[in-house]
């Protein structure tokens, strides 16, 4: 039995949110800018065995608001980078497998612990290197310490569990047991959160890790994982890698990696799905994946609805960090009898949204690279012959070269238009007629994603019908669908949305063990 058990620890709760309209907390975070510009373009290097490499080849993240500026200078991985990162991992993990769970825990905790010390820095790089707003970068950094604080209990639940039954005569045990090498590969949009929080409930549970982050956000992973080295994360527990898809590929294709924590799109995911379930020569075990995917969610704005909430709700879900996270509302299904008010709110919501610079808050960033605005573009093209514009529509055009587009609503969608259908991940939002509450359930179980979703009405009969019929991992009802807290919200989608994993939720731990279930004879 460990020392440490969960009733040492003050119980769990949500970090807060950062107050911004205080004085001293802009403050802060505009003195975080300060150190974070100090550092922008600094050169990083890989981490294998717990040794700085470097691959004689690089590859630099900019920031997306001025694409001018080099935010890191990432040494970058291929296959041989990768093996040895396998190598160290599979060496670390003949000891971290065997340390004990309290020795795990301490590290989360240490980190968590760092992490509030340095909350505004790390929302410093999230502004510069992904484009976040001071609330989503905050957001982001509160839920990383989360996932910190959550995944140590839970490992601690984990390892107090007993069988069901003690059968007679017997002492039964069960006890759950690492997997071994896994490989980590988060996406950029919440590169500090999803990175951190998949990595963190591998190690806390015993496996050893070879992180490959994402190439639009590798100094943020790489700042976390020099955070834990700094708070004593053992030589080759987590290896950072850096670079592509060519990377990754050669990590999931390696046969000693045991299990992929993948979160991402559905293309990589399925790929990925695919990869790990061809066996390969000399491979002993069934690789495990732990996918992630894309959404196409939407909120169902019905007659009896509290018009202006639901407004207010679509278009936070719609336009906060510019429709760029896997839960954000990317179809308004909206009854008929209220249609016209409810759209002709929308535009006047939707045209007072500012873009501008992320590091000076305004609440419309850019996208994060070149292919995305060419995506969100190309996704408006089609929006002109499959709806009518209400507003938006076009690319904002800076001095520094930004990749801004305005917020952009298209109305009189069809239910299986490719803009009702496809994820865009982009500040585009489609507005969809339905005849009557029927009708919108209908079209909002209509794609092959099943991520999040959300119910606008004040009748008890219809929300009980959504809670049986809308069919997400992550349903919300008279609220935005956006903003998943850790430990209240588990995290997942059904469907093409993924494996369902419920991150931050009481079952996300054993994703990462297999339970050896053990019976002694009294
Ligand atoms: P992506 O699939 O392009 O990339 C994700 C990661 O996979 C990156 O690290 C990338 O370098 C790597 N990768 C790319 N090709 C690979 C390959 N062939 N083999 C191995 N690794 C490979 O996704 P993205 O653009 O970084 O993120 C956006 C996507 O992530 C959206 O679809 C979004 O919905 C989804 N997402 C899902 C969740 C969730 O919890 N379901 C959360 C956040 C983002």
């Amino acid at each position: 039995m460990s020392a440490m058990s969960v009733s040492s620890l003050p119980a769990f709760r949500n970090e807060p949110f950062t107050d911004f309209s205080r004085a001293e907390n802009a403050e802060a975070l505009r003195q975080a800018l300060a150190t974070v510009h100090g550092e922008l373009g600094r050169s990083y290097e890989l981490l294998i065995g717990g040794k700085n490499v470097q691959t004689g080849r690089t590859f630099a993240s900019v920031n997306p608001a001025k694409p001018g500026q080099v935010v890191g200078v990432h040494a970058e991985a291929d296959e041989t980078e990768a093996l040895a990162a396998v190598e160290a991992a599979q060496a670390a993990f003949a000891t971290w497998g065997k340390t004990s769970v309290a020795e795990r825990v301490e590290l989360l905790l240490k980190a968590s612990a760092k992490l509030r010390e340095r909350h505004f820095e790390f929302c410093g790089w999230l502004t510069v290197e992904v484009g976040k707003n001071w609330a989503e970068a905050d957001a982001d950094v509160g839920e990383c310490i989360d996932f910190l604080e959550f995944y140590a209990r839970e490992a601690l639940k984990l390892d107090a569990a007993t069988t069901p039954i003690q059968y007679p005569g017997e002492k039964n045990m069960l006890r759950y047991v690492p997997l071994g090498v896994g490989a980590v590969i988060p996406p950029w949009n919440f590169p500090l959160a999803i990175m951190a929080g998949m990595t963190t409930a591998a190690i806390v549970t015993g496996n050893t890790v070879v992180l490959k982050p994402s190439p639009d956000a590798p100094t943020i992973a790489a700042k976390f994982v020099a955070l834990m080295v700094e708070v004593g994360l053992p030589a080759g527990v987590v290896n950072l890698v850096q670079g592509g898809p060519e990377v990754g590929r050669a990590i999931v294709e390696h046969k000693q990696v045991r299990f992929i924590a993948f979160t991402g799109s559905k293309k990589v995911g399925l790929e990925i799905h695919e990869r790990a379930a061809k066996t390969l020569p000399g491979q002993k075990f069934l690789r495990r994946t732990i996918l992630e995917l894309g959404g196409k969610d939407s909120i169902i704005v019905d007659a009896d609805a509290n018009l202006d909430d639901a407004v207010t709700g679509v278009v936070a879900s719609a336009f906060g960090f510019n429709g760029q996270k896997c839960s954000a509302c990317s179809r308004a299904i909206v009854a008929d009898a209220i249609y016209d008010s409810f759209t002709e709110k929308l535009k006047a919501k939707v045209e007072a949204l500012q873009s501008g610079p992320p590091e000076e808050n305004f609440y419309v960033g850019p996208v994060i690279n070149v292919v995305a605005q060419e995506r969100v573009l190309n996704y408006i093209e089609v929006g002109q012959k499959e709806g009518q514009l209400l507003t938006g529509g076009t690319a904002i055009k800076t001095a520094e070269g930004g990749y801004y587009i305005a917020p952009t609503v298209f109305t009189e969608v069809k239910p299986d238009a490719r803009l009702a259908q496809e994820e865009i991940f982009g500040p585009l939002l489609a507005v969809i007629r339905a005849k009557d509450f029927d009708d919108a359930l209908e079209i909002a179980n209509n794609t092959e994603y099943g991520l999040t979703g959300a119910i606008y009405t004040s009748s008890a009969d219809k929300l009980e019908r959504a809670r049986r019929e809308f069919h997400v991992g992550n349903l919300y009802l008279n609220r935005k669908c956006t903003g998943a807290m850790v430990g209240a919200h588990p995290f997942g989608g059904f469907n093409m949305s993924g494996t369902d994993s419920k991150a931050g939720g009481p079952d996300y731990l054993l994703l990462f063990t297999q339970a050896k279930s053990i019976a002694e004879r009294l």
